[in-house]
């Protein structure tokens, strides 16, 4: 089959891999439909992380092609949404709604989705079957749950999103503007974007956003406490995981309010002090989708929610090269992969 391989910075290569086969009874391939690349991907590829000769992608949706022998809630033709972590769902993490971080939990990015097959371990617990063959026109926005809109979706509820609430989002990539959408849809009074650029406030706005703030750090923080009486936001979601965002999530809310931080840390230390005098309520970490999944299906379904909008630029597989230039160079938000 065909799939992406990183190896190196700025060395993304498409090419021949070994097709998965089932190991364990548990497992299931699927054929992937469509994949994506995301924000996290661009660590490797800027350099931040290393990597070397790694398949790439954790995001997608597809049909099940074959399964394992104790496999019982998908069976072959379905077709599934996953998360990017697998999860057995059983466990008692699990069970209390935290699957990326299951006692069996296998990183999806391992195996790299971005490709024709896909691997998937704790197929039972890891999979939800769409409640049919989906239109093609909502396959976009249900590869969207496997990742980006889930994450956004955990960082509004981690950070007690809810009506009558003013939510501050610092990150104006995929996943925020999705925690744009998740606020919206979980009744936030007022949704305070943080973005600088043309493209992506106009994207924030259609998803629910009714302030734009493009200043950022000390001077972003300043205008937050100027909409909000002094006070700050209720509710703020962090989604890009640096030093300045962080602090920036946490000096924008209010004391009493709540941050969902889903930003990948990298090299993030928080001040004892100042997070001791803050007030502030801190949740977050690698989102639970799965928890999330079956409502998410279900609003796309119905097409409730159109988080499909996020992807704006669509490239064969065999273009992965041009999609991750796309991204570094910011000419593209987030770029869906045609299998
Ligand atoms: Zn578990």
């Amino acid at each position: 089959m065909r799939g992406v391989v990183m190896y190196g910075p700025r060395d993304v290569r498409v090419e021949q891999r070994e097709k998965p086969t089932i190991t364990k009874s548990t497992d299931a391939v699927i054929k992937i439909a469509a994949t994506c690349i995301c924000g996290s991907d661009l660590w490797p590829y800027r350099g931040t992380d290393s990597v070397h000769e790694s398949p790439m992608g954790h995001e997608y949706v597809g049909v099940v092609e074959e399964i394992g022998s104790d496999v019982k809630n998908v069976k072959g033709g379905d077709f599934v949404v996953g998360s990017f972590m697998a999860s057995d769902n059983t466990c008692e993490i699990c069970q209390a709604g935290y699957q990326s971080r299951c006692v069996h939990v296998v990183p999806m990015g391992q195996f790299g989705t971005q490709a024709e097959y896909a691997l998937v371990p704790h197929a039972d617990g890891t999979l939800v079957a769409t409640p049919g063959q989906p239109d093609a026109d909502l396959i976009p926005a249900l590869l969207a749950a496997s990742d980006v809109l889930g994450t956004g979706w955990f960082a509004a509820v981690a950070a007690e999103v809810g009506p009558g609430k003013t939510v501050a989002v610092v990150g104006d990539g995929a996943v925020g503007l999705l925690g744009i959408l998740a606020a919206k849809q979980l009744g936030a009074q007022r949704i305070i974007a943080m973005s600088r650029h043309a493209d992506r406030q106009e994207l924030a706005r259609k998803f629910g956003a009714t302030d734009i703030v493009e200043e950022r750090g000390d001077d972003g923080v300043a205008r937050i406490k100027e909409l909000t009486n002094g006070l700050g936001a209720h509710s703020t979601i962090e989604a890009v995981g640096t030093q300045e965002s962080m602090m920036q999530a946490i000096r924008s809310t209010r004391a009493g309010g709540h941050v969902g931080y889903v930003g990948v840390s990298h090299d993030v230390a928080l001040p004892g002090e100042e997070l001791f005098f803050s007030g502030v309520h801190l949740h977050g970490g690698p989102a639970p989708v799965r928890r999330f999944l079956p409502e998410l299906i279900q609003l796309i379904w119905d097409r409730a929610i159109d988080p499909g909008a996020v992807f704006d630029l669509t490239l064969p597989l065999e273009d992965a090269a041009e999609g991750y230039r796309a991204m570094d160079e910011r000419r593209a938000t987030k770029v869906l992969l045609t299998v």
